[in-house]
């Protein structure tokens, strides 16, 4: 099966950027979800491209100055969004509950959604512990499927990454948890000279690609690596 290849831009590009991006990318030979910052969603939409948001708020609308709605994205034609990534859970504090309002919000509204779940280096030896609490809490009361993001915290950015046999063992600890075969994508520091050696993890269903996504050309190559 095709692999899913997630790129996640943060907040990192410009509208020239962007535009420079499209270009590049519009020959790629496989198809990317481009999560860019939001103001360019429409953008990526418009020219073709799977599209998905990094956050989206729980209401569908009101006097929330700055949040965007599920809702507001579902009108735009945005398919995807990403909840409960680790700079969303550490930098702007959300914790589980949010998350799993986040998330019903999203499912309402039709959007697929990207549960990201990661432990921290000190959480590494009881990751069982804390990937159950994250799935369990997160999910609650959510019968939908959902794609699941296993991220581990000190990969993210870091160019340091789980092994083959670390990614292998997680994934399969995560499916273990759901009643369905759940999609997993690892994420953290993947990049085009990494990717050959990831791809032998057959048990995960993509990736999910932050820094390296942002450079067209290495987001292909690691795009035709896997697919
Ligand atoms: C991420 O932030 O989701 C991510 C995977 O980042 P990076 O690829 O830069 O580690």
């Amino acid at each position: 099966m095709e692999k899913i290849i997630v790129a996640n831009h943060k907040m990192n590009m410009t509208l020239q950027d962007t535009q420079e991006y499209i270009k590049v990318l519009k020959n790629a030979s496989f198809k990317p979800i481009i999560c860019p910052t939001s103001i360019y969603a429409k953008i990526f939409i418009d020219s073709g491209f799977e599209t998905a948001l990094q956050n989206v708020y729980f209401e569908n609308k009101g006097a929330y100055t700055g949040e965007i709605s599920p809702w507001q994205a579902k009108s735009l034609g945005v398919k995807y969004v990403i909840i409960g990534h680790s700079e969303r859970r550490e930098i702007f504090k959300e914790d589980n509950k949010q998350i799993n309002k986040k998330i019903k919000k999203a499912l309402e509204n039709e959007l697929k959604v990207i549960l990201c779940i990661g432990e921290t280096l000190e959480q590494r030896a009881n990751y069982q512990t804390v990937l159950s609490k994250q799935i369990t809490e997160g999910l609650k009361d959510i019968e939908d499927r959902i794609i699941i993001a296993y991220e581990p915290i000190w990969a993210i950015g870091t160019g340091i990454i789980p092994t083959n046999e670390e990614i292998t063992e997680t994934t399969k600890f995560i499916k273990s948890l759901f009643s369905y075969d759940v999609d997993v994508l690892y994420g953290g520091s993947v990049n085009k000279n990494n990717i050959e050696a990831l791809k032998e993890v057959n048990v995960v269903s993509g990736y999910l690609i932050g820094g390296a996504s942002i450079y067209a050309e290495e987001l292909i190559k690691i795009g035709e690596v896997v697919s």
